[in-house]
């Protein structure tokens, strides 16, 4: 039976203090969810000679391929501004396994039983909010954002105990690598300078090897991770992603998008959107989600510090300068993404006042963000009211104007919007009635819906009710960390 698994473990054989040699703990009675195909077809990986029972049993980390070498990561991280010792308490690295023999991959299973990083969880998974990091990576993947994605989903036979008994589930997450801000702050925290070589060194080979032989490593590496996450940020407001719990140890190295626990898509444009029940002061709101990315990026350049300069006052005054300059990058970068959104080409002085105007119209009438801009493509087949306001009305003459300016036209305008302006985004109604249904052992809901999440800036036809924002009501929709 050959899958086309070629592993190659190189986190594995890196020092103890990094890792746990763990396997998974065996579950009862595995049975495939699903198995994204399409993905492992991309990874070349074949599953099509293989049963749905052997297939949970892959899966599930009942049964391991060869050359495997499973292992816990250990990391640390600022979970809401407070610092702790974490690590993989739920999950456990299969390996990497190489495409091509070129893109590297972690193969990894969450909620796959207690490691030493546990503290008191059980190490497992709750079925629902591993098939909803399913739907959002999957999403968030053809919104042509960076992010890890899903590649199998299984359930266990084994009941979770949370608030409830709920059905338990692992998941296989597929990344370029699971090295996290919390990777740096746990190393940093050990204060062994060649152990923080060593990651410095592992990181830049897996992911920035045009700076192997800089001089200033570490500080290369602080530019282009800035970099990586401040594009990552910006294109989550460009499409209406709440990550939700912006915690150190959730952000990557590599700007991959992950851990996928209580975020959701904003619907009506407020900037401080909050979905998470446990996020009582805002802090991952959709607004503050750039400021704390730079807070996050601090934490980077903390840890890399000593190897910035050997006088640790000048490399905290070149860190400084480093992240102090977050702030341009962003606006910068946010200002080009917005003009994309609103197709405008070139650089006029009242852009800035145009993009915000249309933000704060939405604001003030509760516009939904994704079908505001449908609207403006004309190519939204739902009709809104609010779009007769006289103010809108305004503001479209002004923005129609802009237009033509720069050598824009009517036509390379909306050529540019569509790239950038989905049409369909995971509405949070319509994950949570897939969800409710795959609870019952219903999957076509989630089957469909992630069908047509796959293209989302193509005009589908029939997609009328995936589109409509779920009513404003007082009640507000709150999600779950998902444990
Ligand atoms: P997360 O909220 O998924 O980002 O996880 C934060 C930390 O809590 C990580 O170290 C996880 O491994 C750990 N964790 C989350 N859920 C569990 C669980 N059920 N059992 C053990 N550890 C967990
Ligand atoms: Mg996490």
């Amino acid at each position: 039976m050959t899958i086309g698994w070629h592993f190659d473990n190189t986190y594995a054989k890196l020092p103890k203090t990094f890792i746990e040699k763990i396997k998974p703990t065996p579950v009862h009675d595995p049975n495939l969810v699903i198995l994204n195909k399409e993905l492992a077809e991309d990874l070349n990986l074949d599953f099509s000679k293989i049963d749905n029972k052997d297939l949970a049993k892959l899966f599930s980390g009942n049964v391991l391929p060869g050359d495997t070498s499973t292992i816990a990561q250990a990391y640390a991280g600022h979970q809401f501004g407070h610092f702790t010792m974490l690590g993989d308490g739920r999950a456990v690295l299969l390996g990497e396994h190489l495409v091509n023999n070129t893109k590297r991959f972690d193969i990894q299973f969450k909620g796959s039983g207690r490691t030493s990083f546990s503290r008191n969880g059980d190490g497992r998974a709750v079925l629902g909010p591993m098939l909803r990091e399913y739907i959002i990576s999957e999403a968030i993947h053809a919104l042509k954002i960076p992010t890890t994605r899903s590649l199998a989903v299984v359930s266990t036979g084994e009941k979770v105990i949370r608030e409830n008994l709920l059905p338990g589930a692992v998941l296989t997450r597929v990344a370029s690598s699971h090295i996290r801000v919390g990777t740096f702050q746990y190393i940093a925290a050990k204060q062994n300078l060649n152990y923080l070589i060593t990651l410095v060194d592992y990181t830049i080979k897996r992911h920035y090897p045009e700076i192997q032989s800089s001089n200033n490593k570490a500080l290369d590496l602080l530019n282009l991770v800035m970099e990586k996450q401040c594009q990552l940020v910006v294109d989550w407001m460009r499409v209406g992603f709440i990550h939700g719990v912006m915690n150190t140890d959730n952000m990557t190295l590599s700007g991959e998008t992950i851990d996928y626990g209580p975020c959701a898509f904003m619907d009506h444009y407020d900037p401080k959107t909050v979905f998470s029940s446990i996020d009582k002061f805002g802090r991952y709101s959709f607004s503050n989600q750039p400021p704390i990315t730079k807070w996050n990026l601090a934490r980077l350049a903390e840890c890399l510090i000593p190897l910035i300069d050997k006088n640790e006052d000048t490399a905290i005054k070149i860190a400084t300068e480093i992240i102090d300059n977050f702030q341009n990058i962003y606006e910068l970068k946010w200002l080009n993404m917005m003009r994309d959104k609103l197709g405008l080409f070139g650089e006029d002085k009242n852009d800035i006042k145009l993009i915000n105007n249309l933000l704060n119209w939405m604001e003030t009438n509760q516009a939904d963000y994704t079908n505001t801009f449908c609207y403006l493509m004309n190519i939204n087949s739902i009709k809104n009211e609010v779009y007769k306001d006289k103010n809108f009305i305004d503001w479209f003459k002004n923005w129609q104007k802009r237009i033509l300016i720069n050598g824009g036209s009517q036509e390379n305008s909306l050529e540019l919007m569509k790239k950038n302006n989905p049409i369909v985004i995971p509405r949070n109604h319509k994950v949570e009635e897939a969800l409710e249904a795959a609870n019952n052992n219903e999957l076509k809901p989630m089957n469909n819906l992630l069908s047509i999440l796959k293209k989302p800036y193509v005009k589908q036809g029939n997609i009328e009710d995936f589109q409509v924002p779920a009513p404003i009501s007082g009640e507000k929709y709150q999600t779950f960390c998902g444990t």
